[in-house]
């Protein structure tokens, strides 16, 4: 499960269409609770889109190291990622499945999409459930997970 406060939501939602068309991404922090799966996001962090495409995103390096360095300081770990698509439907691509499957991607994080692509934000959240060391990307299990909404 993720939990987000709707301030938090609203920020993602707002930078989604601040970089409007391109796909905005950045990271969010908090804690994960390892026996239930659950993320408690406390805070989003845009981070730039370094392949500034309408299709695909990349986390830009400095900015991720800043944060994750940061969040660190405050005692908040990194519980995901969040990105947005601007012409597809809440659902990882086959690139979000490789990218969140990749070596030294801690397995627990959650992977949070906002779509644009209905004309307002629907955000869907998902884990990746890779269960084999067959490491193409159709050995993984794309699990959707609810998302609660706090005041
Ligand atoms: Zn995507």
């Amino acid at each position: 499960m993720l939990i987000i406060t709707r301030q938090q939501w609203l920020k993602i939602v707002n930078e989604a269409w601040r970089v409007y068309p391109l796909e905005a991404c950045g990271l969010l922090l908090g804690s994960i609770d390892a026996e239930s799966s659950t993320a408690n996001v406390e805070r989003f962090v845009p981070i730039d889109n370094a392949a500034a495409s309408a299709k695909l995103y990349a986390l830009e390096g400095s900015q991720f190291s800043k944060t994750a360095l940061s969040a660190d300081r405050e005692g908040l770990e990194i519980v995901g990622v969040v990105h947005s698509h601007t012409h597809t439907r809440a659902y990882p691509s086959q690139t979000d499945v490789s990218e969140g499957t990749r070596p030294l991607v801690p397995p627990d994080w959650h992977w949070p999409i906002l779509s644009l692509a209905g004309g307002f934000p629907e955000l869907r959240s998902f884990q990746f459930d890779q269960k084999s060391d067959d490491k193409s990307s159709d050995s993984v299990g794309i699990v959707e997970e609810p998302i609660r909404f706090l005041e």
